[in-house]
């Protein structure tokens, strides 16, 4: 090879290089990180192609789904546990004891497993045979109860509690008012998505509650980085009291309940609290747009996701039609389909929950179970 031919080969490799690491510094995916702790966050933020062609807007949705625990409560979960060291409520070898949809109780036995801490889930009979199995697998003592509303006694998080106060050495990681949870939206998802979008430029950030952490967290910090300029809204599933709230002022239930498991809110959690004034309006989905979503993700962007995250990218889409074409959305791929495989892709299942007829024609192929 000639002198020349060499030196342009160096220059071309140089700027491959050069690129490969800015990519990899926004992912964070070009170091080496601490253990399964370190891996947490820092996910990719995704452009949806499709939706935004639709729309004439970005939709970017932030993938939660490639945390090292699956989900977007890894966060949760990681900094529940910091916050129970930091202040002395639990020490080495003790039992960290939470009640859970499934996801955060993941996130916390994944947490548990590398940092050497028990881990027991009180969660609500029901939810899918996939989380209960997953959490047995990593080593949790899962304890299904029936699923019976906040105010009664024996509601899974009032149950986790007193049998965290029953052993020595124990703590009840409390997320839905623990607001460390929040916290670690605010210090990490938000700066992420800044950062990911060239220095916030956005123009809203949507998506749904189940203790109101990354809402309120990533809303906050988007808020006070842009000094109001980039809106906060909430994505509400039927069944949750948070739409009109939002919308107008008061607590009301709508509708009877939904598909989508780990969301939809009847309180306003301390998670909640303070910030939910933040949010500039809501989205309210109904199962059938989830579902249809479900399976547009899948066949349009091969993306494979839960109901939780297709809800997102519903309204995410329905936000875009009303602010306008040209604008940045954001919105969150909270975890994988995998969880609930045995429900989403049953015709059995979707046909005893009238959504079949939701799913079109062309995409009942992926209807495999
Ligand atoms: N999607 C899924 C699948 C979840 O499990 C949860 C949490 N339960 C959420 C979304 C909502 O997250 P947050 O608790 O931060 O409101």
């Amino acid at each position: 090879m000639s002198a020349r031919a060499t030196s342009t080969l160096r220059a071309v490799l140089r700027t491959r290089v050069a690129a490969r690491s800015y990519a990899t510094s926004v992912t964070g995916y070009g170091r080496e990180v601490e253990g399964f702790v370190g891996a947490v966050g820092n996910t990719p933020l995704i452009r949806l192609n499709r939706l935004s062609e639709e729309t004439g807007c970005n939709i970017l949705a932030k993938a939660e789904f490639m945390s090292p625990g699956g989900s977007v409560k890894d966060r949760a979960a990681l900094y529940l546990v910091k916050d129970a060291e930091a202040q002395g409520l639990i020490r080495p070898g003790g039992t960290v004891v939470e009640g859970t949809a499934g996801n955060t109780g993941i996130g916390l036995a994944h947490v548990c497993r590398s940092k050497g801490y028990q881990c027991v889930i009180y969660m609500p009979d029901t939810q899918s045979q996939e989380k209960i199995d997953l959490l047995r697998m990593l080593g949790a003592d899962v304890r299904p109860v029936p699923a019976v509303a906040f105010d009664n006694p024996q509601n899974y998080n009032h149950q986790a509690k007193r049998y965290a106060e029953s052993l020595d050495n124990a703590v009840w990681t409390n997320q839905f008012d623990n607001t460390a949870n929040r916290e670690a939206h605010i210090l990490t998802t938000g700066p992420e998505i800044w950062e990911q979008t060239d220095g916030g430029k956005l123009d809203a950030f949507i998506c749904a509650t189940g203790t109101g952490g990354t809402l309120a967290g990533v809303t906050r910090y988007l808020t006070e980085k842009s000094n109001g300029r980039v809106q906060g809204w909430l994505a509400d599933p039927p069944g949750s009291v948070l739409y009109h709230l939002v919308e107008n002022g008061k607590i009301a239930r709508e509708g009877n309940g939904s598909i989508t498991e780990g969301i939809g809110q009847g309180r306003v959690t301390n998670n909640l609290k303070g910030d939910i004034s933040l949010v500039t309006g809501a989205i309210h989905v109904p199962d059938s747009a989830s579902i249809n979503m479900v399976y547009r993700l899948l066949h349009e962007e091969g993306i494979y996701v839960g109901a939780s995250s297709a809800l997102n990218v519903w309204a995410a889409s329905e936000l875009a039609r009303k602010m306008g074409k040209g604008k940045t959305i954001v919105t969150i791929l909270c975890d994988g389909a995998y969880r609930y495989q045995a429900r989403l892709f049953s015709r059995v299942w979707l046909e005893s929950k009238g959504l079949l007829q939701h799913i079109p024609e062309h995409l009942q192929k992926y209807v495999v179970l």
